[in-house]
């Protein structure tokens, strides 16, 4: 995997675009069954899922977003850095941009990118065949609850198990679509704050 390449958080849209871009294509759950039998067959199915690629927060020049666990927080950390404090890191969730996948998060963990290099160029071609631009994939382990990802505000989301009492109590999109062994899981968002004031749909770090 190319180094981080931090342009691309420029790129990474609010969850409103992202959501909108996916609930205007008729051919997404086409996309999605396809993914299912595609990752069934490279078995990533217990590794990679589909992900709305969406914005949480500004992120510092000399910061990268990493995820802990239950929260994604932004991280001093150089462009050019493979570790925290000498534990390996590796990409987390990846955008299609320009015909490279690019990491945006990153989470601890080794990487196995000779593994996967087959399937990330398989999904590269369905992504672009269905028109999908802001559909990405995001590492997760099928022991994962299914979860709520909740940003206020401040750069820190916080990721709570489901719960169907928090339906009511929030407003959230579907976010992730996973099938570990051909069971189908959904991850949510309730992420407020995600845009800039001046460009709300399409996130500019520096724009005035
Ligand atoms: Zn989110």
């Amino acid at each position: 995997m190319a180094t981080f390449d931090r342009s691309i958080l420029a790129y990474v849209p609010s969850l409103e675009a992202a959501h909108a871009l996916v609930t205007n294509n008729p051919k997404f759950d086409s996309f999605l069954s396809e993914f299912q039998t595609v990752a069934a067959q490279h078995q990533k199915d217990d590794i990679y899922r589909v992900t709305l690629v969406h914005r949480h927060t500004e992120v510092a020049l000399d910061h990268r977003i990493m995820d802990f666990k239950q929260t994604l927080q932004t991280f001093p950390l150089h462009d050019s850095a493979q570790d925290i404090h000498g534990y390996p890191i590796r990409p987390k969730s990846l955008v299609l941009h320009e015909g490279q996948w690019k990491p945006y998060e990153y989470e601890f963990g080794a990487s196995d990118d000779s593994s996967d290099s087959t399937f990330l160029a398989r999904v590269q071609e369905m992504i672009k065949h269905h028109g999908l631009e802001y559909v990405g994939l995001r590492r997760y382990s099928p022991t994962d609850p299914e979860e709520l990802e909740i940003t206020a505000s401040g750069g820190i989301s916080v990721k709570v198990p489901w719960n169907s009492l928090l339906e009511t109590k929030f407003s959230y999109q579907q976010l992730v679509w996973a099938f570990p062994s051909g069971q189908p899981k959904n991850y949510r968002c309730s992420c407020r704050d995600t845009g800039s004031s001046t460009n709300p749909n399409h996130n500019h770090i520096n724009q005035p």
